[in-house]
């Protein structure tokens, strides 16, 4: 510990540390520094001592109070409430990482239990985040990252074929504008190849033209590439939406609106939690809280990380005009020198497509105290902006929005039963490529729970019932001429346009608001709809999505949020209210 309290001191000679290392190698800081930055680069210094496991933060920042959420209250309101259910898992956080698991374990004889806290999933960093399903290629060899990341970027095809999401395998291509290069981009392959990437292939420059005719628009002089042709896209929160909703079709309940304020244990083992909704018993209880797993973990009495949340901020390009950026690949593209060289723990930055053929911009990356903060600056725009195509028009930017990253001081995701509490299992520090590796973490966490049940005795039993496959939706404006006639013939409202920017029919918001996991805000029904995603951003349809919200629920206009409690639209009603309950 003394070597360890040598280093850091040698190395942040003006800070006043004390530490303490616990025998799993958990490194807990005290002490005061000067910014919020220095405290990041101490943790992210002490995270590579040997004999480090991880570190647990408790650094101030002199002069700066850093926001903390107070669970006191809710733990009252949520106590006082009595027990609301009595369940097999219950699974704490609905974004990629909890729904991909809740999906996995619903082939199991479980009663299966998802709190989220906000009004719908996908709403933390699974709905701001660049939708790439990279390769693996960038990941450190050896990390649980690299590993599960190539393992999920494979299991996105079955995901597809079961869920039916778009995903487009589309490739990437890392490329170099000079022969002296050619060591970066050797040292880029070998790292691809000890990560197991799948048809990773070195290329001379004129085959690199050949595969992606973008470069040689954009007149960049390429001497050479690495050609990966396992990246994909998808829209992340479709995938999400897919997920719960075949998982909810299987059984597994979802609560919105619910907090979970603490865990439960008895002699050494989780028992439930306190949510907001009440008390909440459960034998396996699966941390997926993104950037407040760590405060769910202490609760249950494992303080062994700290997360720091790494904002991103990404602009969204209206996809009318995407066609005028001819530089633009048909594969996602990037400098390997710049990429390799850079000393960031992301790899965020650039230009792609998505799915829906929009241009998304960055991310920006930058450290923050504040989980909750998710404002956009000027500069972190510009960083986004400038980082791709230097042409790009402003004016062709429709949104621009950010997402934190959740971030420990290891830099790899933290995937594991606890130690010290028993059936609580952290799936913590799931930042980039977290996405992609998705699949993966949910089998992951399926083979723990496996075992667990195994270890009681009582090993999980396969529900014969389970139904892996969701039936598509129709998307009309993906429909032929004479597939859109069939539809209107079949049901009129699939000829009512609702959302003009992306073509969105009334049948397809009606088939989303009757869906297993039914949209409850404007923003939810954007998610599964895409109304309100285009250049208008819903200043077209946003009333008449609220219309049939309302209608749909059987609650008044005014009632109707854009995205959960705290957020209503229209304030008070100037209309007399119709029978029933929905305005007129
Ligand atoms: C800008 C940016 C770009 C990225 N790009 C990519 C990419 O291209 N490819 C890729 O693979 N990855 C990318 N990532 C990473 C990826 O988005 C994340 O790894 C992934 O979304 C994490 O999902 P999650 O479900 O673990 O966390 P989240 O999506 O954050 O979900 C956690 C959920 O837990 C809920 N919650 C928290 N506390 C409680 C509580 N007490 N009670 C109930 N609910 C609670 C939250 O409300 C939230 O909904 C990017 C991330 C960012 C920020």
């Amino acid at each position: 510990m003394r070597k360890i309290k040598k280093a850091l001191q040698k190395a942040f000679p003006k800070v006043e540390l004390s530490v303490g290392l616990d025998d799993r190698g958990i490194l807990t800081l005290y002490g005061e520094c000067a910014s919020w930055q220095q405290l990041v680069d101490i943790g992210h210094k002490a995270a590579r001592l040997p004999g480090v496991e991880n570190v647990v933060n408790e650094l101030r920042v002199a002069g700066q109070r850093i926001p903390q959420k107070d669970y006191r209250p809710l733990r009252d309101a949520g106590r006082s409430r009595g027990l609301a259910a009595d369940v097999d898992v219950l699974i704490i956080g609905a974004g990629i990482t909890g729904c991909g698991i809740a999906r996995e374990l619903a082939k199991y004889k479980l009663d299966i239990l998802v709190v989220e806290m906000s009004g719908d999933v996908a709403t933390g960093a699974t709905k701001a985040n660049n939708g790439n399903i990279h390769p693996g290629h960038a990941e450190k060899p050896g990390t649980l990252k690299a590993r599960l990341n190539v393992e999920g970027n494979r299991l996105y095809t079955r995901w597809a074929e079961e869920l039916h999401f778009t995903l487009q395998r589309c490739g990437a291509m890392g490329f170099i504008t000079s022969r002296w290069l050619w060591p970066a981009l050797l040292y880029g392959y070998i790292k691809a190849l000890k990560n197991g990437v799948e048809g990773v292939q070195l290329v001379g420059g004129r085959r690199a033209v050949e595969l992606e005719p973008g470069l040689k628009r954009s007149a960049i002089g390429v001497k050479g590439a690495m050609w990966l042709p396992t990246m994909a896209l998808v829209e992340p929160y479709q995938v999400t939406v897919a997920l719960a909703e075949n998982a909810a079709e299987n059984g597994v309940r979802f609560w919105f609106n619910c907090t979970a304020a603490d865990i439960l244990t008895e002699k050494g083992a989780a028992v439930g939690a306190v949510t907001t909704k009440g008390i909440v018993r459960s034998r396996i209880i699966i941390n997926c809280a993104g950037v407040y797993a760590d405060e769910i973990s202490a609760m249950a009495g494992d303080k062994s990380f700290t997360i720091h949340p790494r904002k991103g901020v990404i602009a969204i390009l209206d996809k009318a005009r995407s066609p005028a950026y001819d530089c633009l690949c048909d594969h996602v593209t990037f400098e390997t020198v710049r990429r390799t060289l850079q000393k960031s723990y992301t790899k965020g930055g650039g230009m792609c497509y998505t799915p829906e053929k929009n241009i998304l911009m960055g991310p920006s990356a930058s450290e923050s105290p504040d989980k909750e903060d998710l404002s956009t600056s000027a500069r972190e725009l510009a960083y986004a902006m400038g980082r791709g195509d230097e042409t790009i028009d402003y004016s062709d930017v429709i949104r621009y929005f950010a997402g934190n990253r959740p971030a420990d001081y290891s830099e790899d995701f933290i995937i594991g039963m606890s130690p010290i509490t028993a059936g609580f299992i952290n799936v913590a520090a799931i930042q980039s490529p977290g996405l992609a590796a998705a699949p993966a973490i949910a089998g992951k966490v399926e083979q723990i729970v496996a075992a667990a049940a195994e270890e009681r005795g009582e090993p999980l039993e396969r529900d014969p019932g389970w139904e892996p496959l969701r039936l598509p939706q129709p998307e009309f404006r993906h429909l032929s001429r004479a597939e859109q006639e069939a539809l209107i013939r079949k049901d009129p409202r699939y000829g009512r346009i609702i959302c003009r920017c992306e073509t969105i029919t009334e049948g397809e918001i009606l088939d989303a608001l009757r869906s297993p996991v039914p949209p409850a805000s404007i923003d939810a029904v954007k998610r599964r709809t895409r109304a309100g995603m285009g250049r208008c951003q819903g200043g077209f349809c946003q009333p008449r999505v609220l219309e049939l919200l309302a209608r749909e629920r059987g609650i008044s206009w005014t009632e109707v949020t854009l995205k959960g409690e705290g957020s209503r639209i229209l304030l008070k009603s100037n209309r007399p209210r119709a029978e029933g309950g929905a305005d007129k």
